[in-house]
């Protein structure tokens, strides 16, 4: 079999997977860059589409080049929330506007900018099985249509998704890993890229409906006639009908008559925490192979684009002082962590809570607290609101007090995890420590909306 060796592999072409390889090579190490998909479908990968107004990425790519040529629709001033029952409409406004983009194309700049910073790209490279010695990850086996080559590395980051298969080959058990990772946390979802012929209203708007598996049915404006619609559902729920239940919702909107479907892909996303600890000797996982995504909106690009990026800036260190140990690597946790980590761990007790509920009860809530209450609730809090509008919040959400104090109660926990991500260890020495701490409060969350363990 054939051998090639280079200070750095990394398996996958998605947002992670560049980022890593981009910021490794820019560094002027040797990278290569694995992707089992052909050159010309690269980039192609099921997704909403849709970024945060607030989302930074790296500054390690042509920034303006993406937005260019993939932004197709930088006006996304508001979060639409529709209630089927009751047909009201809630909209709340982003601090800062939104974006959603063609994703093809901007997974297509992604690679075309790696190659341009360096990366050495191989498409068509099924990454099968990984190479440990003594513990440490040292490269990695792929296939090519049939032939096989080794790609020997000092580090090998995993970027190859929700369903790496790098993570079932490697043997951590001497390391901090996180292996408690289960299909039940996962979301499956769908989606269709569709176009209409006359421009929709809510063309500077994400559209969001509850659906009963509690997962959520989207609508996102790529333009004013191109639509991203989409739906998943929380994988330890019963299973939906994906397609059907999209296709079902489409024919009863008016604005989509006569509309053509132009695309659809389907892909699980991991909508957990993110993992305790992403490094082992020689290696890191970044992306959605380690779940740094927003477990409620099932955001995960902006995410997997920075831990793409810290892993990247770890591995080169390490290189460079010859260590590429746990120890070595451990910043890049600790950046997750005490970074976006702790929001999304803290939003993941949320769904734990509302994986109690039904989905009627939750929208009944929403519905029964007067709009202005909630955009006030979330923005600053109940302090924020007037005498009045507390009295008649309290008036409208009557019939649902115990299940808004469990929130209230869940919230509580929310902060007190925050701060215990904060103080994430600074080394490998202190994790058994903080994992215990952060599993007391999951172990509340979990007496208090008597829900299963999720880990
Ligand atoms: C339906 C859906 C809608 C979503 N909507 C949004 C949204 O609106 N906004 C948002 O921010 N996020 C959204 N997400 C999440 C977002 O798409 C992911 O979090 C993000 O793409 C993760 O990037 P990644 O690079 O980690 O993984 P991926 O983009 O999945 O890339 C992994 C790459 O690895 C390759 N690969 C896998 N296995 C191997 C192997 N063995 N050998 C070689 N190559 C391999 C794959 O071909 C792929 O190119 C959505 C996800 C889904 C499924």
């Amino acid at each position: 079999m054939p051998t090639e060796s280079f200070d750095v592999v990394v398996v996958g072409g998605g947002t992670a997977g560049t980022f890593a390889a981009s910021t490794v090579a820019d560094a002027g190490l040797d990278v290569v860059l694995l992707e089992r998909k052909s050159e010309s479908n690269a980039g192609h990968i099921a997704c909403g589409d849709a970024i945060k107004g607030k989302s930074t990425f790296p500054d390690v790519i042509d920034r303006e080049y993406l937005k260019d040529e993939s932004f197709t629709n930088e006006n996304i001033q508001y979060a639409r929330f529709e209630n089927p029952q009751t047909e009201e409409t809630l909209e709340i406004p982003f601090e800062e506007a939104g974006a959603v983009v063609d994703r093809r194309r901007y997974g297509e700049v992604l690679l075309e900018e790696s190659e341009r910073l360096g990366v050495d790209i191989r498409y068509n490279q099924v990454v099968q099985d990984v190479i440990q010695e003594k513990g440490q990850v040292k490269g990695v086996h792929s296939s090519q249509n049939g032939d096989q080559t080794t790609f020997e590395a000092e580090m090998v980051i995993d970027a190859a998704g929700a369903m790496s298969i790098l993570q079932d080959q490697v043997d951590f058990s001497e390391s901090t890993f996180d292996t408690k990772v289960h299909f039940q946390q996962f979301c499956s979802a769908y989606r269709e890229v569709i176009e209409v012929e006359d421009p929709v209203e809510y063309d500077d708007s994400i559209v969001f409906m509850p659906t009963a598996e509690l997962g959520y049915l989207w609508y996102f404006p790529r333009t004013e006639t191109m639509i991203n619609a989409g739906l998943g559902f929380q994988m330890n729920k019963p299973p939906m009908k994906l397609v059907d239940h999209l296709k079902k919702d489409v024919r009863s909107r008016s604005e989509f008559e006569n509309a053509k479907v132009i695309d659809k892909l389907g892909a699980a996303l991991p909508t957990r925490r993110p993992y305790d600890s992403a490094v082992a000797p020689g290696y890191a996982a970044v992306g959605d192979a380690a779940a740094p995504v927003n477990p409620a909106t099932g955001g995960g690009i902006p995410g997997a684009a920075k831990a793409g990026h810290w892993a990247a800036e770890a591995a080169i260190k390490g290189i460079e002082n010859g260590d590429v140990s746990e120890d070595a690597l451990w910043e890049y946790n600790r950046k997750v962590m005490t970074d976006f980590g702790k929001r999304f761990a803290a939003i993941d007790l949320y769904n734990i809570w509302a994986g109690t509920h039904n989905v009627d009860e939750l929208t009944g809530i929403v519905t029964a607290l007067p709009g202005q209450a909630l955009i006030d609730a979330l923005g600053k809090g109940a302090a924020g609101m007037s005498l009045g509008l507390k009295l008649d919040t309290l008036r409208r959400t009557f019939g649902h007090w115990k299940t808004l104090f469990g929130l209230y109660r869940v919230h509580q926990q929310a902060l007190k995890l925050k701060a215990v991500y904060d103080d994430y260890p600074r080394d490998p020495d202190g994790f058994e420590d903080w994992r215990a701490r952060r599993d007391e409060i999951y172990d509340t969350v979990y007496e208090i909306s008597g829900a299963d363990p999720k880990y």
